[in-house]
C-alpha cells in the first residue's frame, strides 16, 4: 500500500516519518546523509543550484548572504520576501523547497513515490500561517491530509509507547522557534483536549541570540567579526549551547579581526543571561496552568517534553517547580512529532478505507477532540471613534462552539453593515484592531428606513474541521448574510471567503 508521511516542519530541524504497518509505531526516514533530522536550510549556489538541509547550514558559515534559515518564523506573514542576490522569495517558496527535498529523500529511501502528507504546525499558528503552510506542502508536491498541531502530534507518538487512557497529560514542546503547550484527557479512544497555549515567538534560537550577545559583551569586546565569522560564532555558540546542557563549562574558538580567540563560557554564565527568556517560558506555563484550574483541571498525571530546546536543565527545573511531584517524560524529543504525525496520516487514511482493517497487534488511533486555540469576534464601534474587535468564540472553547450577538446600525437608513470577522491569540473580550488579524469580511444589505441603532443579530459557529459559519441577519427587512472562513487552512484560497466585497459602512455596538 502507498505509503503516507507525517512531516515535522521545524523552525531549525525538519523530520519525516512514516508509520510501520507491523508495530503501528512512527518510523523517521533517514535523509540522503542517512539523518533522520533535516536542517531548515537552503543555500542557493551561483549557477542556481541549491543545497538543502545539513549541508546548506554548514554553508551559512561560507555563504552567509546566500543562505536561509529560521523562515518558519516568517512564514504567513503578510508582505516578507527574502531577498537572495537580487531575487526576492516567499517565506512560503522556501518551506516549498525543504519539504520537497525532504520527499525527494525519502523516496529515494523508501524506494517509492509519496504523494500524501500530514504536515506539523505550531498549535498556536493562525489561519494564515496554517494556510501559507498547506500552500508550501502543495507546492512541493504533496496532497496535505491535514495540519496537525505540533504537541498533538507529539502525544500521539508518546501515546503509542505508553498508554494514557484515563491520564491527563501537558505536553511542553519548546522547539527552535515556537513554544507550544497543549493539555489533553486521554480516554480509550480519545484525546481531548483541554487547553492550549504557547507563543510564537519564543524559541531556542532565542536563547542563542541572548547567548551570542553575552558572548560579544563579554569576550569579544573590542574586536570586529566579519559576516563569515558572524555566522562561525552562531554555529560554534549554538553548539555551546548545547553542551552545556550536559556540561557546566565549555571551550571553543572563533576568527575575529585580531586572530582566533578562544571562549571560555559556563552553564552559570548562560543561564544567567538567557534568565528573561526562561521566565518567559515558565510564565506561559504559569498562565497555562490558572486557565486548567478554571476549567477543573488541578492534576496532572504526566508532563511531556519534547523539542530539541527542552534539553537545557534550567526549562526541566522551571517544569517541576510549577508542578512539583509531576511525571516528566522525555523520550524521542526531536523525532516525536513527526512519528505521531505519521500514526495520524495512516489513520486518515484508514478512515478513508474502511475496508482496510489494523492489524490486531495495533491500537485503533484515537479520536482528536480540539479546542479552539484563537479567540474569534466582529470589528464594532464601540464609541464615536473607537472601533475594537468584541470576540464572540474564545480561545479554548471546546468545538463545535456557537454564541450569537447583537449589534446596532450606526446611521440613520443604513444600507448595509460590514461584518469584519477577526481572530486574536488570547481570551479578551475586546482587542485592538492591530492586536488581531482579519480573517475575512462580508456585507449584510439592509431593506427599509431603519433608525440608527436598529439591532443586527450576527451568529458565529466554529466546526472541528476549522470553517467558521458566519451568519447575519435584520429581523424586520428579513436581510441576511451568510459567509463561511476557514480558520485551519484549505487547498484552496478562493473557497476562503464565500462574499468578498469592500464595504465601508460600520455598525455601532452598544457596550
Ligand atoms: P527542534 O525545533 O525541536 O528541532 O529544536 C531545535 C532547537 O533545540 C534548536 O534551537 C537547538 O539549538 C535546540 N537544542 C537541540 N539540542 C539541544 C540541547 N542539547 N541543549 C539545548 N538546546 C538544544
Amino acid at each position: 500500500m502507498e505509503k503516507v508521511v507525517g512531516i515535522d516542519l521545524g523552525t531549525t530541524n525538519c523530520a519525516i516519518a512514516a508509520e510501520d504497518s507491523f508495530t503501528g509505531k512512527g518510523e523517521c526516514i533517514p535523509n540522503k546523509e542517512g539523518s533522520n533530522l533535516t536542517a531548515s536550510a537552503v543555500c542557493f549556489q551561483n549557477r542556481g543550484e541549491l543545497i538543502i538541509g545539513n549541508t546548506a547550514y554548514e554553508c551559512k558559515i561560507i555563504y552567509p548572504d546566500t543562505t536561509v534559515t529560521l523562515v518558519k518564523r516568517l512564514i504567513g506573514i503578510e508582505k516578507i520576501a527574502i531577498t537572495v542576490d537580487g531575487k526576492a522569495y516567499s517565506p512560503q517558496q522556501i518551506d516549498a523547497l525543504i519539504l520537497k527535498s525532504l520527499k525527494e529523500d525519502a523516496e529515494t529511501e523508501l524506494g517509492q513515490t509519496i504523494h500524501k502528507a500530514v504536515i506539523t504546525v505550531p498549535a498556536y499558528f493562525d489561519s494564515n500561517r496554517r494556510q501559507a503552510t498547506m500552500e508550501a506542502g502543495m507546492e512541493a508536491g504533496f496532497e496535505v491530509l491535514d495540519l496537525l498541531d505540533e504537541p498533538v502530534a507529539a502525544l500521539y507518538n508518546a501515546d503509542t509507547i505508553r498508554s494514557y487512557a484515563g491520564k491527563t497529560v501537558l505536553i511542553y514542546d519548546l522547539g527552535g522557534g515556537t513554544l507550544d503547550i497543549v493539555c489533553a484527557k486521554i480516554t480509550e479512544t480519545s484525546i481531548d483536549e483541554i487547553v492550549i497555549s504557547g507563543d510564537n515567538h519564543l524559541g531556542g534560537s532565542d536563547w542563542d541570540k541572548a547567548f551570542i550577545s553575552h558572548i560579544k559583551s563579554t569576550k569579544l569586546k573590542g574586536v570586529s567579526l566579519d559576516a563569515s565569522a558572524e555566522q562561525e560564532l552562531a554555529n560554534k555558540a549554538e553548539m555551546a549551547k548545547k553542551e552545556l546542557s550536559k556540561k557546566n563549562e565549555t571551550v571553543f574558538t572563533v576568527m575575529t579581526s585580531s586572530g582566533r580567540k578562544e571562549i571560555c563560557v559556563t552553564r552559570e554564565e548562560f543561564e544567567h543571561c538567557t534568565e528573561a527568556l526562561l521566565n518567559r517560558a515558565m510564565n506561559v506555563l504559569k498562565e497555562t496552568k490558572e486557565t486548567l484550574e478554571e476549567k477543573g483541571v488541578f492534576k496532572l498525571d504526566q508532563i511531556i517534553l519534547c523539542g530539541g530546546s527542552t534539553r537545557m536543565p534550567q526549562i526541566e527545573q522551571g517544569i517541576a517547580s510549577i508542578y512539583p511531584g509531576v511525571d516528566i517524560f522525555a523520550k524521542d524529543r526531536d523525532q516525536a512529532v513527526a512519528k505521531g504525525a505519521a500514526i495520524y496520516a495512516e489513520a486518515l487514511m484508514k478512515e478513508k478505507q474502511p475496508s482496510v482493517s489494523r492489524s490486531e497487534k495495533m491500537k485503533p488511533v484515537k479520536k482528536l477532540n480540539r479546542v479552539t486555540s484563537r479567540s474569534y469576534g466582529i470589528a464594532a464601534f464601540t464609541g464615536e471613534d473607537e472601533k475594537k474587535v468584541c470576540n464572540m468564540l474564545f480561545q479554548n472553547e471546546e468545538l463545535p462552539t456557537e454564541k450569537e450577538d447583537v449589534f446596532y446600525t450606526r446611521y440613520d437608513h443604513q444600507t448595509q453593515a460590514a461584518l469584519e470577522v477577526f481572530e486574536s491569540i488570547d481570551a479578551q473580550k475586546y482587542k485592538e484592531i492591530g492586536e488581531a488579524s482579519l480573517l475575512g469580511k462580508c456585507c449584510l444589505h439592509i431593506n427599509g428606513n431603519l433608525p440608527k441603532h436598529s439591532p443586527i443579530i450576527v451568529n458565529l459557529r466554529l466546526e472541528e474541521n476549522g470553517v467558521l459559519h458566519v451568519h447575519g441577519y435584520e429581523k424586520s427587512g428579513k436581510t441576511e448574510v451568510t459567509a463561511h472562513m476557514q480558520t485551519k487552512a484549505l487547498l484552496s484560497r478562493d473557497d476562503l471567503i464565500v462574499e468578498k466585497q469592500q464595504v465601508d459602512d460600520i455598525y455601532l455596538k452598544v457596550v
